[in-house]
């Protein structure tokens, strides 16, 4: 059913998550329409790289994801707190591509456009619309800054990591969310046909002399192409919340930490001789945790993507599984979306909740929360320092050979 302000498919958002939704709902003859508060879809660049899995042939069209990239590593190369132990290579077990991300985001509008989905930018959603604690649209604010109503179906909140919808249903981001700093750069000091695979510097426990009290980290330099590389900092924050001793650094620390890994991390800052910034923000990966449940309310809206934590642990791979999770809630909701009507009943909520938890994507997700974080609670509760991550990192690059 489609009328002028009637969707049965609200989607919040216009990243990867949101316009996979879009494509996958418009496919299957529903209407759709996309509200994005910003003027451009993905008006931010998120990751840009990601394992080829069909989902990706099926969305994008055969072969799209290789045609855009430039480089396809084979391997990863983690590298000990200093540097000091000799680098380890974790094969990829499924193919892995790098590409820029505007390149990805503008061919699913194109997709989701031809298909027929309304897209409304600078459209910043406000709060859901409920009855009976039922959702049963979103209030949102348009470009002449007019409040306005929009009713539906179904709601899939795909508005990223601070989601106003998940907000608005007291989800605590501060659980789930974990700060990174995203760079972009040109000019690069690498060469590609030496270095084309993602580097990984551990940083243990307080670790930098020049910020002791600094959380365990991830530094990392992903060879984008030619002299381009995609760079950033991850605070490793699985467990940090069951850690006494570690503590959320504040922005400035962070940027301050991050502009002296820059310049003297021992192999890390050798790329960034003579690198020009293209892009550098300190933002979020919701890696921390995962919400408990993804139906909110009595029904009506659903968190999908980032704005549910759907990241595995280690933060590689969140394109993908909220891609994928966007696919299987559409999926699902359209099998019992009849004559374009759904009843949130309880019967339909359990049903929902019970094949979305019984499906191979939630227990993939669910289970490198255990196993990552108890990887990382050993080598950065146990382990702690670089000295003896050093000193335990061939059990260590094992342990990750066998969780890879
Ligand atoms: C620095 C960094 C590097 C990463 N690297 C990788 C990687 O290499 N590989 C990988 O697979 N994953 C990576 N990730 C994770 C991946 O980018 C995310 O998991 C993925 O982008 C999540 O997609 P999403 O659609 O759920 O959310 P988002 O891409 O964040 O999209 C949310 C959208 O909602 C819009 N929005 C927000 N609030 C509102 C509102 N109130 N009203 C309307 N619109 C709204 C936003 O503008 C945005 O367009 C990385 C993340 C970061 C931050």
């Amino acid at each position: 059913m489609k009328s002028d302000n009637f969707y049965n498919f609200i989607i919040v958002g216009a990243g990867t998550a949101g316009l996979t939704a879009a494509i996958t709902a418009a496919r299957k003859g529903h209407s759709v329409v996309v509200l994005e508060k910003g003027a451009i879809a993905g008006p931010k660049p998120r990751g840009e790289s990601m394992a080829h899995y069909p989902l990706l042939d099926e969305i994008l069209g055969e072969g799209y994801l290789q045609s855009i990239a430039e480089v396809k590593p084979s391997h990863r190369v983690y590298h000990s707190p200093g540097d000091i132990k000799p680098a380890g290579n974790i094969d990829m077990k499924v193919p892995y591509y790098f590409f820029e991300w505007r390149t990805l985001i503008d061919r699913m509008v194109e997709i989701a456009k031809n298909l027929g989905v309304t897209f409304l930018f600078n459209s910043e959603v406000l709060k859901p619309i409920k009855e009976k604690n039922i959702c049963k649209g979103v209030e949102y604010r348009n470009l002449s800054g007019e409040k306005q109503n929009i009713f539906g179906n179904v709601v899939l909140a795909c508005d990223g990591y601070s989601s106003t919808i998940g907000s608005y249903y007291n989800i605590d981001y501060s659980k789930i969310n974990c700060p990174i700093v995203k760079f972009l750069g040109n000019n690069a000091n690498i060469d590609i046909e030496k270095v084309s695979s993602p580097q990984l510097y551990f940083i243990g426990n307080g670790d930098l002399d020049y910020t002791p009290g600094f959380p365990p980290s991830i530094a990392y330099v992903f060879p984008i192409g030619g002299k381009k590389i995609e760079a950033g900092l991850m605070l490793r924050m699985t467990k940090a919340f069951d850690m006494k001793s570690v503590k959320i650094p504040s922005e400035e620390e962070i940027m301050d930490v991050w502009k002296n890994l820059k310049i003297n991390y021992p192999g890390f800052s050798n790329f960034f001789t003579g690198i020009k910034t293209e892009y550098e923000e300190l933002t979020v990966m919701p890696n921390a945790g995962l919400v408990d449940n993804f139906i909110l309310g009595n029904g009506g809206a659903i968190l999908v993507g980032d704005s549910a934590g759907f990241i595995d642990a280690n933060g590689s791979s969140g394109l993908y599984f909220g891609m994928k999770m966007a696919k299987v809630w559409v999926d699902l909701i359209s099998e019992l979306l009849i004559n374009n009507q759904f009843d949130w009943t309880m019967q339909n909520r359990k049903y929902l909740t019970k094949q979305f938890k019984t499906s191979k994507i939630y227990k993939t997700i669910n289970s490198s929360y255990k196993l990552i974080g108890l990887f990382e609670w050993m080598i950065f509760k146990k382990l702690r320092t670089g000295q003896r991550i050093n000193r335990f990192w061939k059990l260590i690059m094992w342990l990750l050979q066998v969780a890879s």
